[in-house]
């Protein structure tokens, strides 16, 4: 029998997180598991794209088979499987496509390939019902744009980085201050460690890149090129604690003020493009940077200001899930926005086809 309400299992695999989750039509989120690979990548700083895919590899299977067992569901009981066919590293993206196509194969389910930066755009709408158009900031590892949901698989791409993601600018600087991996997460407890905030913005001065331009693309390379300057006139030796909580503190107030800047730009094109027809015009922050808490107030102090309702993803949803997966796969299922069992894995895959490269821009503009 047909379930009243359709009920995906989400497959995310596309960085260091397996992930498999079950959720509902109506936004109930019936299992969730994700399992951090930190351990394994932690001895190198960073992510290794090879060891992450062998990761994959081993706990798969294990992951959906305690997905279904959480839920108390079997594989029958699903209306669909969705997973995450890019954009990522693409040794860990096949794992979870074939992991996903070979059950829908097997238990003659549809298959939706799922963008990632589509679930973490849509997660808004598993959470908070947030209706179309709505604008977002997507801070990630590997992404940092502002774009227009217009709908499922409709975005208009208005400002990215033309070098460096903010995530990744994170994780550099924080391993320039000596933080472990994961460094965005660590760089924001040792912020919380400053004793003296007008002293340490005094002492470690920090560029704003692109404040005050028109538009609402970021630059970040230069932010982290100054970081490694301060850390370099740091005397030598163990780094003093204190020097480094005040650096880290600095940084995210400089990263805070950048933020504010793009996004006010892209409130004001958000409003006078959208505003008369959109009942209750909305700033959604995503990606795995939107769990930094000084980043969400002040956004939260800039859309108050502009009038504009303000969402974040409960924590939990902002790093990679399964759980965003399988909300994209039920968002299309209604849609009947389906997959080929012969979908490719795709490396890159950007939200708005019609987006032009930025002149002079890196390979993520
Ligand atoms: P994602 O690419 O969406 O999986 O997000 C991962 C990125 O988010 C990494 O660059 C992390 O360092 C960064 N990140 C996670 N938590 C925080 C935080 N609290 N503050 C700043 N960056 C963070
Ligand atoms: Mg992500």
């Amino acid at each position: 029998m047909d379930n009243p309400l359709k009920i995906v299992m989400g497959i995310e695999t596309s960085c260091d997180e397996t992930a498999v989750a079950i959720v509902r039509e109506d936004g109930k989120i019936l299992s969730n598991l994700v399992l951090s690979q930190i351990k394994e990548h932690k001895a190198f700083g960073g992510v290794v794209p090879e060891i992450a895919a062998r990761a994959h590899m081993d706990h798969i299977d294990t992951l959906i088979k305690g997905a279904l067992d959480d839920a108390q569901l079997t594989f029958s009981d699903l209306n669909g499987v969705a997973a995450t066919s890019g954009p990522g590293l693409i040794g860990g993206v096949m794992v979870g496509m074939m992991a996903g196509k070979a059950i829908a194969a097997s238990h003659n389910l549809p298959f939706i390939g799922v963008n990632h930066l589509e679930a973490h755009a849509l997660t808004a709408r598993l959470t908070d019902k947030i209706e179309f158009p709505y604008l977002i900031l997507l801070v990630s590892g590997g992404h940092t744009q502002i774009l227009v949901a217009e709908d499922v698989d409709q975005y208009k791409r208005w400002g990215t980085t033309i070098d460096d993601a903010l995530g990744e600018c994170f994780d550099k600087s924080a391993k320039l201050m000596g933080l472990p991996y994961p460094g965005g997460p660590n760089l924001e407890k040792m912020a919380a460690n400053c004793q003296n905030p007008t002293q340490a913005l005094e002492k470690f001065p920090l560029p704003t890149p692109l404040k005050g331009r028109e538009g609402c693309d970021f630059s970040f390379s230069g932010l982290k090129t100054a970081i490694r300057n301060h850390v370099e006139k740091l005397p030598a030796g163990d780094l003093n604690q204190d020097d480094i909580a005040d650096l880290a503190y600095a940084f995210q107030i400089t990263v805070g003020k950048v933020i504010v800047d793009r996004c006010q730009n892209a409130i004001s094109q958000f409003l006078s493009t959208y505003g008369k027809t959109t009942k209750s015009p909305t700033l959604v922050v995503c990606g795995g940077v939107a769990a930094n808490l000084h980043i969400r107030e002040v956004l939260e102090d800039l859309t108050k200001a502009s009038n504009m309702d303000f969402m974040a993803p409960p924590m939990g949803l902002c790093s990679d899930n399964g759980a965003m997966i399988a909300w994209v796969g039920i968002e299309k299922l209604k849609r009947n926005m389906l997959d080929t069992l012969d979908i490719a894995a795709r490396p890159r895959w950007p939200l708005d086809k019609g987006a032009e490269k930025r002149p002079g821009g890196g390979v993520k503009a």
